[in-house]
């Protein structure tokens, strides 16, 4: 395929350091990408910055039209996107292609309207003899920086805000999982004027690095680690850079006495897997009431040992291995730290398998408030059952995290339900349900899980900036 990158209007190859891009079904090299110049990302914020003048003096109607073509483009093509990032990353092709792509295309169809009905304060004269309005406009250049575990689906969400908003754009996807988004460039090219969206590859100390740090941004926006998200803001701090972060998380999950049971096990099979756990609102850490808490570790150790994965034919599997090696082994680490504590057991999995960068669907049970593997992020597999003795504990351990993304309450009891979801610290609390995300509404943490939101037309309050216009009459 064709690895180059998008500067300007331009294709071209790297010129750089190659970087490796791999299989995680088998471990095998898929090819390889040489990343961006610190020239070619001077040269792609350049472009970026000329792009502005134009790109933000268009009307929404114009923009919304770019992003309605870019969606029919992505849809028309969506087995080519949907087998690339299956290759790339893992996944299960029937995750890929049912669930992400369509989502995708959603994303930007969603930003393609939300422009176009903006909602702001009344124009009127709140000083005697003066008309006062509110614009909304464009920040400037974003550096917009991708993790690895959905990487096109993070592509869209970022860019198709930041587009709609007028705003013009350096993207940089994982240097593990660029397929897609180089694949995208094209599509990007075609659609847009020149430099409105730039596409360069590389290592986050390096390309993402040099990026972050470029005195021609204006905006820094990261999908990624809590430490490099850190990164960011010292890098934001020289210029005033704007952030926008969503870092990691770790998901309460609490089951009152009450919640159906059977319910909770699907849910949790589903939730605390999908994608192998490599999700940031994925439901990893449990919290079960005292009575449920037996049946509940029974149940979902034997459902989650029937999750399907690592067969040939893919369409039958469920879940992929990890991105890499490396994530395979943290977790390992994580597994084995957890079961050398007395109280802990690991009722099913806690095992790497023979092939690729798979491991085994975990669930550990018997875990404590403060153990590591209830506080830290795993970023896998693995999901932590703890038993609570009443409600007070229960929300309190909840809370008590770094964190603060995604959770979940599950009880046929409203009242408490509502209770629980006033309580929590978090940026979604789902009822009954976990990781159900839609368009129209928005996705983004508290804590250190970081700010600003993804979807929803509050990402394109984020990607633009209020401004005040007083008029002097007479
Ligand atoms: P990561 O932070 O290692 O990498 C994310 C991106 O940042 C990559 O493109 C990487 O190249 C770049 N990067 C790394 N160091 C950099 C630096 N010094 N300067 C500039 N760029 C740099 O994260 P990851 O391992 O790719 O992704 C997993 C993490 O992302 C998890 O912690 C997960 O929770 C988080 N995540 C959060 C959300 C969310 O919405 N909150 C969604 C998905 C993933």
């Amino acid at each position: 395929m064709d690895t180059r990158l998008l500067i300007g209007n331009s294709f071209e190859a790297g010129q750089d350091a190659c970087e490796q891009v791999l299989n995680p079904r088998t471990g095998g090299l898929i090819l390889e990408v040489p990343e961006a110049s610190g020239g070619q990302i001077d040269r792609a914020v350049a472009a970026a910055r000329k792009a502005f003048g134009g790109w933000s003096r268009t009307t929404p109607a114009e923009r919304s039209a770019a992003l309605l073509r870019i969606a029919d483009r992505i849809e028309a093509d969506a087995d080519a996107f949907a087998a690339l990032e299956a290759l790339n990353c893992g996944k299960p092709i029937n995750a890929a292609r049912g669930d992400e792509i369509p989502a995708i295309v959603d994303c930007f169809r969603f930003f393609a309207g939300a422009v176009r009905t903006q909602q702001g304060m009344a124009a009127g004269e709140y000083l005697a003899g003066h008309t006062s309005m509110i614009r909304r406009d464009p920040i400037g250049v974003v550096a917009s920086i991708a993790p690895w575990n959905y990487p096109l689906m993070m592509m869209a969400w970022k860019l198709a805000p930041a587009i709609a908003g007028g705003n013009t754009i350096i993207f940089k996807p994982s240097e593990q999982t660029p397929l897609t988004a180089l694949k995208l460039a094209h599509v990007l090219a075609e659609e847009l004027p020149e430099g409105v969206v730039n596409v360069v590859s590389g290592r986050g100390h390096t390309v993402g690095s040099t990026l972050i740090n470029h005195p021609g941004v204006d905006m820094i926006s990261l999908t990624g680690d809590v430490a490099t998200g850190k990164k960011m803001l010292d890098a934001a701090a020289k210029t005033i850079k704007r952030t926008h972060l969503e870092l990691g998380g770790k998901a309460p999950v609490i089951v009152f006495d009450d919640a159906d049971i059977s319910e909770v096990v699907e849910g949790l099979r589903a939730f605390g897997f999908y994608n192998a756990g490599q999700d940031c609102t994925a439901a990893c850490r449990i919290y079960a009431g005292k009575k449920v808490y037996d049946n509940l570790v029974a149940d979902l150790t034997s459902a989650v040992s029937s999750i399907a994965l690592g067969n040939d034919d893919d369409t039958t599997n469920e879940i992929g291995p990890l991105i890499s090696l490396r994530q395979r082994d943290r977790v390992a680490s994580f597994v084995n730290r957890a079961r050398e504590l007395g109280h802990i057991e690991v009722t099913t999995g806690g095992a790497a398998m023979d092939q690729g960068f798979y491991y085994r669907p975990t669930v550990v049970a018997g875990a404590k408030q403060e153990d590591e593997i209830v506080r830290r992020e795993v970023f896998g597999p693995v999901v932590s059952i703890t038993p609570f003795s009443d409600v007070e504990e229960a929300i309190g351990w909840a809370n008590d995290s770094d964190y603060g993304l995604a959770s979940s309450v599950w009880t046929r009891d409203v009242g408490r339900a509502m209770s629980s979801a006033a309580q929590l610290r978090y940026g979604c609390t789902w009822v009954n349900t976990h990781f159900m995300l839609v368009n129209e509404m928005p996705h983004g943490g508290l804590k250190q899980s970081g700010y600003g939101k993804d979807m929803s037309s509050y990402a394109l309050e984020d990607y633009t900036v209020v401004r005040h216009v007083m008029v002097k009459h007479g």
